[in-house]
């Protein structure tokens, strides 16, 4: 837990994230429910919000490029295999049931994903662990205590 401003490896991030644990320390127990991340890792304390209000925005846009693209492979697999004789019934219900349900399947991954990344282009700081309650105490606000 002496790793801050340390960049780890992207592949060990990616995994822990991919299981859904914490990414930076592997800690379980980050959602809280299957549609929301913990404020903060019970086990290292990093704030998950790195930031901006929008922050998330990035972990919607993967798991929407990845789930419809894991949709649309799915079907086109479907199809062929199925070819000549295409249950076209079956493909289109199929079709709806996966562009549905995939994004639902993968939506934390991709919060966890995205943040695995975050954390391998901006290594945590001191400031993403919120000891009191306060974060991004920084620079500016140290009274003299260093
Ligand atoms: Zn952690």
């Amino acid at each position: 837990m002496s790793d801050f401003g340390t960049r780890q490896n992207l592949l060990l991030l990616l995994g822990r994230a991919a299981l859904l644990r914490c990414p930076r320390c592997g800690g379980r127990g980050i959602l809280r429910g299957w549609f929301n991340l913990q404020h903060r890792c019970p086990t290292c304390r990093l704030v998950f919000q790195r930031g901006e209000s929008d922050y998330w925005l990035g972990g919607y846009t993967i798991n929407f490029v990845v789930a419809e693209t894991a949709a649309v492979v799915l079907i086109v697999a479907l199809i062929l295999a199925t070819l000549p004789d295409v249950p076209w019934a079956v493909v289109t219900y199929a079709a709806m049931a996966a562009v549905v349900v995939l994004p639902l399947l993968f939506f934390p991954f991709s919060r966890t994903l995205f943040l695995a990344v975050d954390l391998y282009v901006r290594p945590s700081e001191l400031g993403d662990r919120a000891t009191g309650g306060r974060a991004g105490v920084s620079h500016h606000h140290d009274r003299g205590r260093r």
